[in-house]
């Protein structure tokens, strides 16, 4: 048996015609750039998320680097967020001259909040948690340190689409979030997208405008911004996509919920702790174990697609080398970043592909 990491196909399979119909139109009307589908979907997502606004932009990097700069994040600044996430959560504090300052995880690979207040400072003016794997941060008690100090609450959720907190939905509960469509999170496109939802509508207003050249209507420039629409096409996608988001989410769920059941008690694996009071949408479904190494090869070997998320902490990364992180200022996510292993997960998955993971997992500690 062959299960790749990822299989986009079989998604595809399900909804080609609708799919293949909302491209072809796109093109019939040659609508590439700012389409009626873009708006469209802005309304979609913003309706279906619960917010007053939601602007389409091109990617879910794009998305976090608008906000900083509209909430007026610059040189001098510091942004506090957490040691272990993609490199866009950072490098994007680093494009608006900011300095990012980075906490330790907690076991959930979230940011830890015991850990936040002792870093901040007069310099400091947000604060980016991540929603990892599709898992909430404790983001109420965040909110809690970012109303305390005043600070912007800038919420990660390129991998947490429609995931909660105590019922609420992430995203909610700071000033904005950002989200990411790249073709492999929950809810993908075929290509770069991304997007900003907020309940403040002036905030709303400016970002738009930013992403859009600085312009809301032709020629009228008002601020110097850059470009990063989302096109056309990709919107078309999504706004087909978008109505099976709970139905995905809710397989992912259950395929975790398998997963835990037969990875119990296998060898020295670490299944990905889950928070209580919150809806986890398992973007990844991320192991531990202190053959990570070994077992990533054996799994290699034997056709299933794993991954790492992610092998190299952020203050480990050599683009921050100049900030003199050593592993001792993260203890958790040093230790974590060399056990995590990420196995195929995704709607599709089935009963029989999970069995034949942990089954190839079982012999692999049985070879130990
Ligand atoms: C994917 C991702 C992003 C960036 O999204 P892109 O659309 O690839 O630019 C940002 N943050 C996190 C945590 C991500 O997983």
């Amino acid at each position: 048996m062959k299960i790749p990491f990822v299989d986009l196909k079989s998604q595809y399979n399900s909804i080609k015609k609708e799919i293949d119909s909302a491209i072809q139109s796109v093109i019939e009307r040659t609508a590439f750039i700012k389409g009626e589908e873009i708006e469209q979907f802005e309304k979609a997502y913003a309706e279906k998320y619960g917010v007053k606004n939601c602007i389409a932009v091109a990617n879910g990097t794009d998305a976090i680097y608008i906000a900083l700069k509209m909430l007026g994040i610059k040189e001098g600044d510091e942004v506090i967020t957490v040691a272990n996430s993609w490199i866009s959560t950072a490098e994007t504090i680093s494009q608006t001259g900011a300095t990012p300052v980075f906490i330790d995880i907690d076991k959930y690979s979230t940011i830890d909040i015991s850990k936040i207040e002792e870093k901040i400072t007069k310099n400091t003016k947000a604060i980016i948690p991540v929603h990892i794997y599709g898992q909430s941060a404790d983001i109420k008690a965040i909110k809690k340190i970012s109303d305390k100090h005043n600070l912007f609450l800038i919420e990660d959720c390129a991998q947490s689409h429609f995931a909660e907190f105590e019922g609420q939905r992430v995203g909610t509960f700071g000033d904005l979030a950002t989200f990411s469509f790249y073709p492999g999170k929950n809810l993908g496109a075929y290509g770069d997208a991304g997007a900003i939802v907020t309940n403040n509508d002036e905030l709303a207003n400016k970002m738009r405008m930013y992403a859009n050249h600085g312009a809301l209507k032709k020629h009228q420039h008002k601020i110097v911004g850059i470009n990063s629409r989302m096109d056309t096409l990709q919107a078309a996608i999504l706004k087909v996509k978008l109505p099976h988001i709970d139905s995905w989410n809710a397989k992912r769920a259950g395929n975790a919920e398998y997963y835990d059941k037969i990875l119990a008690n296998i060898g020295d694996i670490i299944v990905p702790p889950k928070r209580e009071n919150a809806k986890h949408v398992y973007h990844v479904y991320s192991i531990r174990t202190k053959f990570r190494d070994e077992l990533m090869n054996y799994l290699e070997n034997n056709n299933i697609g794993v991954a790492i998320h992610y092998p190299v902490a952020l203050p480990l990364m050599e683009a921050y080398s100049h900030l003199n992180y050593k592993n001792s200022d993260i203890p958790i996510a040093s230790e974590y970043q060399d056990q995590i292993l990420s196995l195929p997960m995704y709607p599709e998955l089935t009963k029989e592909m999970m069995d034949y993971v942990a089954e190839t997992i079982k012999q692999f500690f049985n070879t130990k």
